[in-house]
Formats: structure tokens, C-alpha cells, sequence
């Protein structure tokens, strides 16, 4: 374990900094919430009407869950056990052979659609995090890193209206590394190397921050690394408590905007 602040951010000469998207920089994981029970829901009708009895919401939903868990240990900390559209296709097939019915093999596309309809209509940039984003990238390189895979990434990144040159220097969804997700080790060096190959810096540990949402994945990526925290307490994860020393970020801020007055 290498952390280097003990609830004290020595923010002096920070060059870099890797800010998470989901959650840090708009809201998100609640809409993401919200658009699985809503293509849940669906499912869980539409297998109903297939079958001719009742398949409950509540049974989809557990299935969901169990399928989730079951993705998370197949693709440990990989980009694919967060693949949506896995999820929902590993779930089609469990139900199709667990009540013996054949499901259309249009099914997926709709729950797709409905999912992101819901994502899109709630999902948005915090206010200030445009003007945020802008002022910081006057002091500093600022690269936004996210465990989603290219086209989810790229997708969000249009919801929350994030623009190249005017918002980030470079943005890197997992796929750019080689599908690993935080917090390994082997993530932070493959965006070391991004960095360094995209924006020709080789920043010291020392003056790179780590600034995002999530204890368990962003904070804990950071303590690993040896690199400053910054947790922003927003979204789903926001009144979490840290489990270990791991998730203890150096400084922590309720706002986006605060950021400005620390770094
Ligand atoms: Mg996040």
C-alpha cells in the first residue's frame, strides 16, 4: 500500500490529473439504476405475454442480479463485466432456457432502446462542470479515464456534453487498455503509457491526481498507485462510507467547482 496523504492533499504542483466521468463529472449511476429496472420492467412483460403466466418483475430482477454477479467473477476487473448488452443477452437466453420459450432475437435491440431512452432523459453534466473542466485546463493536463467500453463511453461523453481541446486533453475509455478496468494496478500504468504516448508527459507519481466518485474503484485505483484523491461526493455513491484505508481519499468535496479552490 503506497498512500501518500493521510486526509491531507498536498496539492502543490499537480500537473496531471485523471478525472473519472460517471458520477465525478455529471450524474449518472442513479439514471443508469433507473434504466435497468425500467428495461427490466419490460422483460419482465414481454416474457410474461411469451410464456401465457406471470413471470414477475421481481423474478427478472433477481435473475439480473444473480447474472451481474456471475459477469463481475467471469471477467475480473475486465471492461466486459460491465457490458450492458452482455448482461441482458446472458439473461434472454437463462430465461428462454429455464421456461422453456423461444424469444424473439429482436428482444435485445429493444432493451437497448429503452434503457438508454431512460439513461438519456435523466443523465446530464453537473452544472458547473463545464466551466470547471475549462478553468482547470488552463493549469493543468486533464485526462478523463473511464472503465466503460468505447461506445458507451463515447456515448456518455456526448450526453454529458464533454468536448476535446475545449474540456480534456485526452480521453481514454478501457478498450484503449486493452479492456482493464479500475483499480489495478495494471490500469494506472496503461494509462501512464496513453499518457505519455498521446500527450508526450511523463508526469512523476508525485504530481498526478486521481479525482472521482467511487471508493471502491477510483480511490482505491489512486492509494494503489501512490497518487493524490480526490473524491467527489455526487451520485449514487455520495454518502458511502470508505471500508478500508484504501478508500480514504486525501481530500473530498461535495461540488465539482471545489476543485478549483483546491488544486
Ligand atoms: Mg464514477
Amino acid at each position: 500500500m503506497k498512500i501518500p496523504c493521510k486526509n491531507e492533499l498536498n496539492s502543490d504542483n499537480v500537473e496531471l490529473l485523471l478525472i473519472d466521468m460517471d458520477g465525478t463529472l455529471g450524474f449518472s449511476l442513479i439514471p443508469e439504476e433507473d434504466a435497468i429496472n425500467s428495461a427490466l420492467k419490460w422483460v419482465s412483460e414481454e416474457v410474461t405475454r411469451i410464456a401465457g403466466y406471470l413471470i414477475s418483475e421481481e423474478e427478472v430482477m433477481q435473475l439480473y442480479k444473480q447474472i451481474k454477479i456471475k459477469q463481475y467473477k467471469q471477467y475480473p476487473l475486465q471492461t466486459r463485466r460491465h457490458d450492458k448488452r452482455l448482461r441482458f443477452t446472458l439473461l434472454l437466453e437463462e430465461l428462454s432456457r429455464s421456461r422453456h420459450i423461444e424469444l424473439p432475437a429482436n428482444m435485445i435491440r429493444k432493451i437497448m432502446k429503452i434503457y438508454w431512452q431512460v439513461f438519456q432523459a435523466e443523465a446530464a453534466p453537473y452544472p458547473k462542470t463545464h466551466s470547471t473542466l475549462e478553468a482547470l485546463k488552463r493549469r493543468h493536463k486533464v485526462v478523463v479515464i473511464t472503465n466503460n467500453g468505447k461506445y458507451e463511453g463515447e456515448k456518455k461523453r456526448r450526453i454529458f456534453g464533454l468536448e476535446p481541446a475545449k474540456h480534456y486533453d485526452l480521453f481514454i475509455t478501457s478498450e484503449k487498455l486493452g479492456g482493464t478496468c479500475k483499480p489495478s494496478e495494471e490500469y494506472f500504468k496503461r494509462v501512464m503509457q496513453q499518457v505519455k504516448s498521446s500527450l508526450g508527459i511523463d508526469v512523476p507519481t508525485g504530481r498526478i491526481a486521481i479525482i472521482g466518485d467511487d471508493p471502491s474503484g477510483d480511490i482505491t485505483l489512486a492509494n494503489m498507485s501512490g497518487v493524490l484523491s480526490i473524491r467527489v461526493k455526487k451520485d449514487l455513491h455520495s454518502s458511502e462510507q470508505p471500508k478500508n484505508d484504501l478508500e480514504k481519499a486525501c481530500a473530498e468535496i461535495n461540488e465539482i467547482n471545489e476543485l478549483l479552490t483546491l488544486l
